[in-house]
């Protein structure tokens, strides 16, 4: 039986990724956007409130608003004013006076606690208070959201929709954001048709710019898509010529192994610094990355799961930090497996699994069926990665699994 350090040549994955990160930088180049175009942008610098969320302490309900010392001692106070959300009272409200306030008003100076109206009886300006109240009672304070000078949102963070909102209840109108990369996606292969082409004998569809693409969608990067390359020398050098000179990052898929038909290695050899790396992992052992004159370079294998998990498990994450984006949290749980799992030592298996509750409210993880590296239903029927450890051998039904739930990539 082989272990993990005898399978010859084979770089573990860990290895792998780090190395991989190691050897790539982040952007620098910022721009100013509109908080309202800033969405999915990477922040640029941190945010620091420039005041107090709320503003000012105000009404959390519609009532009346008053001292409660004032109340101690009379159940029955005279109002004397009123105080409306973005028309707030100004004078003065002395012991036995109470002013009728409106949600999100901004509380009257004098006046420490608000009734609601529903406990309240009313007769002209005569307002009576059926309840005792404590020292501020429905009043939503100055800063209890966010707090002047307080650090808001750290660089590095992806604005979400709701990161937007707490922009503009800062008064944050422009945001300082990493520009977006840029990354060339290449499909090399004279079998590959794009759907909507008919299908000549011994064709097949074109599947991984489009997985690849919608991925990098969810990054938020700019995709340049050449689309299929034939297999042909000079075809595939003008290609990667154009996408270094374009992209950020350029990523091909297809052609890394040593076919006959397989220029990449010939192309890539002559225009830049390029690792041709067997990782470890399985799917998807072949694995090119290095540097172009301009960019950075992914070869991910041809077949679409392996293409698809070694552009999740690396390429991602390190376009991530390319991007200058905190780095990706995926989440981890260790769970019973009720299938048998079929693996041999000597790779590190990502296989696909469906992570479920049973009757007894524990998580389960089953095997979503055949493993192929061509079988990407499979991945579709999934919501997990079953990660086996590189030196594990076969599982058995019942044993305890490491399982990485898919993210929003995915
Ligand atoms: P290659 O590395 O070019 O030898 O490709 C390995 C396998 O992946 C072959 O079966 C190819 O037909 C298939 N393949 C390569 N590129 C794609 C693609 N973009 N979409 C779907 N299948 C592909
Ligand atoms: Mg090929």
């Amino acid at each position: 039986m082989s272990d993990c350090c005898s399978a010859p040549g084979l770089l573990p994955f860990a290895d792998a990724l780090t190395n991989m990160l190691a050897q790539v930088s982040s952007i620098t180049d910022t721009l100013t956007l509109p908080i309202e175009q800033a969405l999915n942008y990477v922040l640029a610098k941190d945010i620091v409130s420039p005041l107090n969320v709320p503003p000012h302490d105000n009404s959390a309900m519609d009532g009346y608003a008053f001292a409660v010392a004032s109340l101690a001692k009379n159940k029955t106070l005279t109002m004397v004013g009123r105080s409306m959300a973005g028309a707030p009272f100004e004078g003065e409200c002395k012991a036995g006076e109470c002013i009728r306030i409106m949600t999100g008003a901004k509380m009257p100076s004098d006046c420490d606690t608000v009734e609601m109206q529903e406990n309240v009886s009313v007769d002209g300006e005569q307002i009576t208070f059926l309840q005792e109240k404590s020292f501020g009672d429905n009043i939503r304070n100055s800063g209890e959201d966010i707090k002047i000078n307080q650090q808001v949102l750290q660089a590095g963070r992806k604005l979400s929709a709701v990161d937007i909102g707490v922009l503009a209840s800062l008064g944050v109108a422009k945001v300082s954001v990493y520009r977006k990369l840029k990354v060339a996606l290449i499909a090399t292969g004279d079998e590959l048709k794009i759907p909507g082409q008919a299908l000549r004998s011994g064709d097949i569809y074109e599947t991984n710019s489009f997985v690849l693409s919608a991925m990098l969608e969810k990054l938020h990067v700019e995709v340049i898509n050449f689309g299929i390359i034939e297999d042909d020398f000079k075809a595939i050098k003008a290609a990667f010529i154009s996408a270094d000179q374009q992209a950020d990052a350029v990523i091909s898929s297809g052609g890394v192994s040593v076919g006959d038909a397989d220029y990449t290695k010939t192309v890539l050899d002559d225009l830049g610094e390029i690792g041709f790396w067997k990782i470890a992992m399985k799917p998807g052992k072949p694995f090119a990355f290095g540097k172009l004159p301009n960019s950075v370079f992914f070869g991910l294998p041809g077949n679409p799961v392996s293409a698809l998990v070694t552009f999740h498990q690396l390429a991602l994450v390190a376009l991530t930090k390319m991007q200058n984006a905190q780095s990706l949290q995926r989440t981890q749980l260790t769970v019973k497996c009720v299938s048998d799992l079929r693996k041999s030592p000597g790779r590190m298996d990502f296989q696909r699994g469906y992570l479920s509750v049973n009757d007894a409210g524990e998580n389960i993880v089953k095997s979503t069926g055949a493993q192929g590296s061509g079988i990407l239903s499979s991945l579709a029927k999934a919501n997990c990665f079953i990660i086996l450890p590189q030196d594990q051998g076969k599982v058995m039904a019942g044993e305890k699994v490491t399982v990485q739930l898919f993210d929003h990539f995915l």
